[in-house]
């Protein structure tokens, strides 16, 4: 088996260590990776300290060249992206196609982006002084990604990272870093400077930890759990580099009784099962009005009955394995607390082990209804396929129940009376919100979170401006002295 290496300064490298990497559907050994240390984020940041100052004066046009022909391969390569992601994440194939697509769109809407105006120029009292703003790459940027998506974090990150002229020291997840490598093979082919991108593998607590206190990286943009989040902010703090942190969610998706009640079953349940509920916008808190409480319920639980759960490379599945078998004993952990602490049991519940499903991490689609919110399945995030039920009556209670968690990623409302819906999205403390939809998500759309959800956004223009930094010109149009000290006392 070929050992996946790490891309260091335009070169393959390997370190002591290698971790053998996990298919979460049957627990078969479905690759080999190097394991970084410390010293290779060293190396990975010099290379990159050294390539920024010619990558970042590049001519826009060449480098948006550069990230359309990753978009290109990434394209024509969809299938075989797909298929890697599926192996050592698990999820179905469509929806690793899906991510690999998405992907493609994420670098070829930065190549796109870059050249477009941005900055501005102002109007000070002084009407001798024209001041403007431009905005310029941050320099040395560490990126650090999760398991969920693995070819589309790497993107998100990425491409408008090195779109801006930055440079890039990236670490995927240790559980699913196989696409990446298959990433930076593409752009050792396509004339991506050494240096401009570099890929150190290894464990957060030793590669991504040196990698959010590295003195010489000037801005440390990760995706993960919130306590992670503050790991990196107090790691960060040693040489004030920006952080840009995209974390956890407990999202609600409420559902109103004057909206078609087939169609909203089918979006809630699209909203938490989709991508096994791994999804940190995931619709994991239902609010559903008392109105239509019960009926709602019954047909949502025939329904994630029916869902196919099965390894992500069978024909039709819809719903794949979690990622590793300590994902999955976690989120088992949260349903036998829900359990206890009283939570309705409408389906699921368990882990699958008849037949083949013994050798994978399978959970079954599960639904606990008459939630209160104080319990922990209603406060804590649990990424996987597990659904908590609040129901209200009055709107005031839904936006209440909604708010009231830590979290703020994400929410949607589903309702026909159009005004009611936007008050409500406009009530909810969240970066995300749908009406009448729930995970349609664009690289032209800002990404992120309030409260402890995160800080910063990704994707869309607000996405490219985080990777820059604000310089302010002012340039004197009646040059002379300052006139500040008096002259004539010098000698
Ligand atoms: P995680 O926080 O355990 O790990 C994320 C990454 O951080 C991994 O690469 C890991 O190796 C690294 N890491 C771990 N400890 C570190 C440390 N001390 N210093 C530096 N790096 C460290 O998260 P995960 O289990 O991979 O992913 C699941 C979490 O990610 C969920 O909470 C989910 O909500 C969140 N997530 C958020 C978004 C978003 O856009 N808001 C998207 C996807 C996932």
């Amino acid at each position: 088996m070929d050992i996946g290496k790490m891309y260091i300064n335009g070169e393959w490298v390997t370190s002591g260590d290698t971790r053998d990497v996990i298919c979460p559907a049957d627990g078969s050994v479905a690759g080999c990776v190097c394991e970084g240390t410390a010293a290779d984020v060293d190396a990975a940041v010099n290379a990159a300290a050294k390539a920024f100052p010619a990558w970042s004066a590049l001519p826009v046009t060449e480098r948006a060249a550069c990230l359309l022909r990753i978009a290109d391969k990434i394209e024509a390569l969809a299938g075989e992206f797909a298929r890697i992601d599926t192996l050592d994440n698990g999820k179905p194939l469509r929806d690793s196609l899906g991510d690999a697509y998405d992907s493609a769109a994420c670098f070829r809407y930065y190549a796109g982006l870059i050249d477009k105006p941005s900055g501005g120029t102002y109007l000070v009292p002084d009407p001798n002084t024209q001041a403007m703003v431009i905005r310029e790459p941050i320099g040395v940027c560490g990126l650090i990604a999760p398991w969920n998506y693995p070819l589309m974090m790497a993107a998100w990150k990425i491409a408008p990272c090195i779109a801006a002229g930055n440079c890039a020291v990236f670490k995927p997840s240790s559980l699913t870093p196989l696409s990446t490598v298959r990433l930076f093979e593409l752009f050792d082919g396509l004339g991506l400077p050494p240096g401009v991108a570099n890929l150190v593998m290894g464990a957060g607590a030793t590669v991504g930890r040196a990698i959010a206190e590295h003195p010489g990286i000037d801005k440390v943009v990760f995706t993960g759990g919130t306590d992670t989040g503050r790991e990196i902010m107090r790691a960060a703090a040693g040489n004030m580099k920006g952080v840009g942190l995209e974390l956890g969610g407990k999202s609600p998706c409420i559902v109103f009784d004057d909206y078609d009640l087939e169609t909203a079953v089918d979006w809630a349940l699209f909203a938490i099962f989709c991508n096994q509920g791994e999804v940190c916008s995931a619709g994991s808190r239902l609010i559903l009005q008392d109105t239509i409480y019960e009926p709602f319920l019954k047909r949502l639980a025939a329904r994630a009955q029916a869902i196919k759960v099965a390894r992500g490379d069978a024909e039709g599945a819809e719903m794949g394995p979690l990622v590793s078998e300590a994902h999955m004993n976690t989120v088992l952990n949260h349903i036998e607390t829900a359990k206890r602490e009283g939570a309705r049991l409408l389906c699921g519940g368990h882990r699958l082990t008849e037949g083949e499903f013994g050798k994978g991490y399978f959970v079954a689609p599960t639904i606990f209804a008459d939630c209160s919110p104080d319990m922990a399945i209603v406060r804590e995030e649990v990424f996987g396929p597990v659904l908590a039920v609040q129901k209200f009556s009055a709107v005031e209670e839904a936006v209440a129940l909604a708010n009231g968690t830590v979290y703020g990623l994400a929410g949607g409302v589903f309702s026909n009376d159009i005004t009611r819906a936007l008050r409500v999205v406009k009530a909810l403390r969240a970066g995300i919100t749908w009406v009448n939809a729930y995970h349609p998500t664009f690289a032209q759309a800002p990404w992120g979170g309030y409260k402890q959800s995160g800080i910063g956004r990704e994707l869309g223009t607000f996405g490219l401006e985080e990777y820059t930094e604000i310089k302010q010109i002012n340039i004197n149009l009646a040059p002379g002295p300052a006139g500040w000290f008096a002259a004539g006392n010098a000698s």
